[in-house]
């Protein structure tokens, strides 16, 4: 009983300390720079470009009506992997991540900020580079914070997968997308479309775009009350 019980008690100490380096990340991260309402922590110097790439975001959250300009956005550049792996729910693949449930922090990869790129996942080039510089991640993640300003910390749980990512790569591409293109490679069934194989969301971005911009559904009621997913490929598929 002894020994469980000093099990009980590491292990309960071991998710306290996690739990504290994921409400306060700032200690292990060594610089900071703070523009306009975003604050920038990074584990390595921050270029002056930051501010033409926060520039960016900023542009690209205006087309979101949930948008809140004077709420700050904290974002924390992850280039050691093992910085993201801690708060990537142990994966260090992802581009980045949005912790919309506690501290509503957003975390990015190892990324050129003077490029204005990230440095992909694996040995492959990034998918869909054109049309995903750095700033559409922060701009994707930060969409994913101001859902949950909006709809709650737990949000992510009631809303299909499809409308969330969906509107957050809606909001990231800043307008960057051509509805003609995407549905005629959703029809042809082309690799990019399915999420699963390309790993990019054109297949949600076109959804999403097609409610709110041939339906002219505003965004709360997506969230609200979003369409069966297959009932709106169909429609798409459909149009004239
Ligand atoms: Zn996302």
């Amino acid at each position: 009983m002894a020994y469980l019980k000093r099990f009980g008690i590491a292990f309960a100490s071991v998710f306290l300390v996690y739990l504290g380096v994921l409400i306060y990340p700032q200690p292990l991260f060594n610089y900071y720079i703070a523009y306009q309402n975003y604050k920038v922590w990074s584990d390595r110097p921050i270029p002056p470009d930051i501010t033409h790439v926060l520039d960016d975001v900023t542009r690209r959250l205006k087309t979101s009506t949930l948008y809140e300009p004077d709420r700050p956005l904290r974002i924390f550049f992850c280039n050691a992997s093992w910085r993201l792996w801690l708060y990537g729910h142990f994966s260090n693949k992802m581009a980045g991540i949005a912790d919309t449930c506690l501290a509503r922090n957003i975390y990015i990869r190892e990324s050129d900020i003077t490029l204005n790129t990230i440095h992909p996942p694996n040995s492959k080039p990034l998918t869909d580079a054109e049309h995903r510089p750095l700033s559409y991640f922060i701009a994707h993640e930060a969409t994913h914070i101001i859902e949950s300003w909006r709809f709650g910390r737990f949000a992510f749980m009631r809303h299909p997968l499809w409308v969330s990512e969906g509107y957050a790569d809606y909001v990231g591409k800043g307008g960057d997308f051509d509805f003609d293109e995407n549905r005629k490679l959703l029809i042809e069934n082309d690799p990019l479309m399915d999420v699963q194989k390309s790993g990019v969301y054109r297949r949600f971005h076109l959804e999403v775009f097609f409610l709110l911009h041939k339906k002219g559904f505003a965004v709360d009621t997506i969230f609200a009350h979003p369409p069966r997913e297959e009932d709106v490929i169909a429609e798409i598929k459909a149009l004239p």
